[in-house]
């Protein structure tokens, strides 16, 4: 049977140093290699890179967009938090949707096709931000997978009735299990409620965690505890872990050894931490940003992530994974080929594993889910910013963004 489409000449991350030809035939990988000349309608990559589609593991669609309702002065973490706690009074269901379908356009457009959003819920909001992403997550299906995590951002033990709400999240509908455990005074009490939660509902679990810059104390020890403790190795993950910033060189090889070997994933967030952090310096302000390389060299699963998107927390956003590597990469002084191949890596593969998701890669049988990007290899397209070409999801093409054309005048050089 003749396929559906072959996509010819492309490069395949991890293997780019051949061209090879891709058959897709009915929403699957049908051949990967040389696919011989015939009748299906075929497209010429002319040799650029193509990724299984990016994968954002932690981004906040229920609070994106929210520039024009917060004001803020300090620019901390604690501003905005309240801030945000405040414009949280007016979301609708209606509003939630128009702001987090606006910045899921943009994600998909950047060729992100996995996204694990982490949703507000606690007394006040109830499930109205949930409510309006299970209906993103129907809408979008045919573009991205959406992984739907509720957590407690104002705090968990300390904010009467919000288990209940949390409950009644996972009972709607809810894919993941997350926490704030520096919202609370007994941060290792939220965490073994959360842990309760995920057995109970059987879901993986997504951490906010240690977000400042003392490492004298880090949750992150209690949650590697827990999590062998419960069998929850491999569904745990860790985001921002901003004290990892501050430890030195042997303290953070102890700890890396320690996340691997309790199988917890490290999201670091270089937007946000890079906005927030420091704020009480008036120079040589610290960068507050995890250096996940580092961890991924002692075994630790790491994603690179967007987080927030035009709010208080982060007023910035395109929502272009490639350009957070980018960015991750300049900080975290990241300079050779194999190194921003590894960034790349978080923000694709990697990412994937953290999110544990199946089916995902270039190969026969898979879902021909696929991203072509403007270049040649891992290394251009974080060092060069590669612009998304196309999308394929299911083999359905989700967007297509033209390559940039020079208009040169007539007879000129
Ligand atoms: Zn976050």
């Amino acid at each position: 049977m003749a396929p559906d489409l072959v996509l010819r000449r492309a490069r395949i991350a991890g293997e780019e140093d051949r061209l090879v030809d891709i058959a897709i035939s009915r929403g699957r990988f049908a051949a990967v290699g040389v696919v011989p000349e015939g009748d299906a309608p075929a497209e010429d990559l002319g040799g650029r890179l193509v990724v299984p589609g990016l994968v954002e593991t932690h981004i906040h669609l229920d609070k994106s967009c929210l520039l024009d309702r917060c004001t803020c002065h300090k620019g901390t973490l604690e501003e905005a938090i309240a801030s945000v706690t405040a414009a949280k009074r007016g979301f609708t269901e209606e509003d939630v949707y128009q702001r987090a379908s606006r910045t899921l356009e943009k994600a998909i457009v950047q060729g992100t096709q996995q996204i694990r959003t982490h949703v507000e819920v606690d007394p006040r909001i109830g499930l109205t931000s949930l409510r309006a992403l299970l209906q993103l997550k129907r809408d979008y299906a045919w573009a991205v997978d959406l992984q739907i995590c509720v957590f407690p951002q104002e705090g968990l033990l300390d904010d009467p009735g919000c288990e209940e709400v949390m409950v009644a999240a996972l009972e709607a509908g809810a894919d993941v299990v997350g926490g704030a455990p520096y919202m609370d005074r007994d941060s290792h009490g939220q965490v073994a409620r959360i842990f309760a939660l995920a057995e109970r509902f059987g879901v993986d679990i997504d951490f906010h965690l240690d977000f400042a810059l003392d490492p004298t104390h880090l949750d992150l020890i209690e949650v590697c505890r827990m999590a062998e403790t419960t069998g929850w190795s491999g569904r745990v993950a860790i985001g921002h872990v901003t004290k990892l910033s501050a430890v030195p060189g042997e303290r953070l090889v102890e700890l890396g050894a320690r996340l691997a070997a309790a199988g917890v994933a490290v999201t670091s967030l270089p937007a946000t931490d890079l906005f927030l952090t420091g704020r009480d310096h008036d120079h040589n302000v610290p960068r507050g940003v995890a250096p996940v390389h580092r961890l991924v060299e002692m075994g630790v699963t790491c994603s690179l992530s967007t987080n927030n998107v035009l709010n208080p927390f982060t007023p910035f956003g395109d929502c272009s994974l490639v350009r957070m590597s980018n960015l991750y990469a300049n900080v975290a002084q990241v300079g050779t080929p194999a190194g921003m191949a590894v960034c790349l890596d978080m923000v694709s593969a990697m990412s994937a594993r953290l999110l544990n998701l199946p089916d995902y890669g270039i190969r026969e049988g898979a879902p021909a889910d696929l991203v072509v990007l403007d270049c040649d290899s891992p290394a251009a397209a974080i060092s060069e910013i590669a612009q998304p070409l196309i999308g394929l999801k299911g083999g359905r093409r989700t967007f297509t963004r033209p390559a940039a054309q020079l208009h040169r005048p007539e007879g000129g050089l």
